[in-house]
């Protein structure tokens, strides 16, 4: 058991002695770490903090923020075997997948933003003045359990990269990442009160930190229930926000796609850490004359994804994070199969052999009705929604007809086509052909997705004001 009784406030650990919250294991559900259940108090100790070292560190130099970004790196680096372990058994990834995302990528983001770092304008001039861009001020991260490091990484990378000061609550369901990241800062240059974390509750920890008048922007990462509750406290003070959410993005397969790839490709995309993915690709689009060769080739893909141990190096599919999770997703199924949809694999029963822990049988319905609950709600679990269309234009719209605008993709022979049609999703990214994943893209939502960009440039641009001078 890893009990973690303390907060790490003003570059020092304090210890806790009040409430604690029990932290699962995703494989056998057994309680295997304690954290803090720190409030209000514990919050405004951290944000007094932060806001004391924002005058010092809004004056850094840039050569100083990458020193200390760089020995972050190599921290990240040096300690990715005991990062992929740990949120392997909270979340439930598996292992090798957690490796080389839970952990590597946490570690390229890094790098992406060390190299990118010695050549931003943060002075341009624009005819006779000069433009400073300049920190925003203290921020708080609030951020969830799916990928708990790389979101938290996300945010403060490009905060502390542009002089920000910070305040971090991580996910109460999958903290224990976000300790060994203040551990490797603690070991860094970085000046006390820079970085600060404090693990509690939302209506409390981080409430506090989204009504504070002297946080001056909340970078959030999880639902949209909570987000429109950041967006709210944020309009009486005019915080500056930046919210990543939900999402329900559409597979689009072109009548003249590659239907065995497009397939193949939508559900690796569907099914990666069980579909605890914001982007996941959940509704997969065919025309209708290919449904039911869609929903073969699907079930015959979903079938080599039986769940497992997820410390097991052979384990393509572990649980879910949390037993409320796995019952929300159990629900959808049972509320699919209720709403008329064909059961094509999977179902609400749990899997045979994983009695323990959260599991859940990976699912795909065949024809879904695009305005069902189960077509429209993220149901963030092992899911997929197979949608029959009748032509292009009709595509387009069941697309774009959710109130989410994450991810998608689009398949095609044609490569332009392809172009065409992505073009026309109203969506943040969008993967052409099985385009992969890059790390200097921008990443965000349309819609109810959210508001701002991650990732590259566009990530260090949420943190910084701009100041012109007239000359
Ligand atoms: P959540 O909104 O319940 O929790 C996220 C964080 O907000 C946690 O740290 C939580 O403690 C905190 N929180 C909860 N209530 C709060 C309140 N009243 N005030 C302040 N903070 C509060 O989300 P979750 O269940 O942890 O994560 C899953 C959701 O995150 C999914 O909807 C998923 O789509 C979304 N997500 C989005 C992205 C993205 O980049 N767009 C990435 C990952 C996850």
């Amino acid at each position: 058991m890893n009990i973690l009784s303390k907060n790490y406030i003003n570059g020092q650990w304090i210890d806790w002695h009040g409430d604690t919250i029990d932290v699962h294991e995703a494989g056998t559900g057994e309680v295997i770490a304690r954290v803090p259940s720190a409030g209000r108090e514990e919050m405004e100790q951290a944000i007094a903090a932060a806001d004391r070292a924002f005058d010092t560190w809004s004056e850094s130099s840039l050569e100083q923020r990458i020193k200390v970004l760089e020995q972050l790196h190599a921290g990240l680096k040096e300690r990715g075997g005991e990062i992929a372990e740990t949120i392997c058994r909270e979340v439930g990834m598996p292992i090798k997948l957690a490796t080389g995302i839970q952990a590597g990528l946490p570690a390229t983001i890094t790098k992406t933003y060390l190299k990118m770092l010695p050549d931003f304008p943060f002075t341009e001039q624009s005819g006779n003045s000069e433009v400073q861009y300049a920190p925003v001020g203290v921020v708080g991260c609030i951020t969830p359990w799916n990928y708990p490091l790389h979101q938290v990484i996300l945010k403060i990378v490009p905060a502390i990269a542009a002089g920000c000061t910070v305040v971090l609550k991580p996910s109460e369901i999958a903290p224990q990442s976000a300790y060994i990241l203040a551990e490797i800062l603690d070991g860094t240059d970085l000046p006390k009160g820079v970085f600060n974390l404090v693990c509690g509750p939302g209506h409390t920890a981080g409430d506090t930190l989204i009504k504070h008048p002297d946080v001056r922007m909340v970078s959030f990462t999880g639902s949209t229930r909570t987000g429109h509750l950041i967006a709210h406290a944020a309009a009486d003070d005019f915080k500056r926000i930046a919210l990543e959410m939900g999402g329900k993005s559409a597979s689009v397969i072109l009548p003249d796609a590659d239907l065995g790839a497009a397939v193949k490709g939508t559900i690796n995309n569907c099914l990666l850490n069980s579909g605890q993915t914001c982007t996941a690709l959940t509704r997969m689009l065919v025309p209708a004359d290919r449904h039911d060769e869609a929903c073969e080739l699907a079930a015959a893909a979903v079938a080599k994804m039986t769940p497992g141990n997820p410390l097991e190096e052979t384990t393509r599919l572990g649980p879910l994070a949390s037993a409320q999770q796995r019952d929300r997703v159990v629900d959808y199924i049972k509320l699919g199969i209720e709403e008329g949809a064909t059961l094509v694999a999977g179902g609400p029963e749990a899997p045979e052999g994983c009695e323990k822990g959260y599991f859940v049988r990976a699912t795909v319905f065949g024809n879904v009705k695009p305005d069902s609950r189960i077509a429209q709600e993220e149901i963030f679990g092992p899911v997929l929604s197979i949608i029959p269309y009748s032509d292009e234009k009709e595509a387009i719209r069941i697309a774009n007809g959710t109130q989410y605008g994450l991810s998608g993709a689009v398949w095609s022979a044609d490569p332009d086509k392809a172009k065409k049609i992505a073009s026309k999703l109203r969506t943040g990214q969008v993967f052409v052909n099985g385009g992969a994943f890059n790390p200097l893209a921008p990443f965000g939502g349309f819609g109810h997705s959210g508001i701002g960009r991650e990732f590259g440039k566009w990530g260090l641009e949420e943190f910084l004001e701009v100041r012109s001078l007239q000359l």
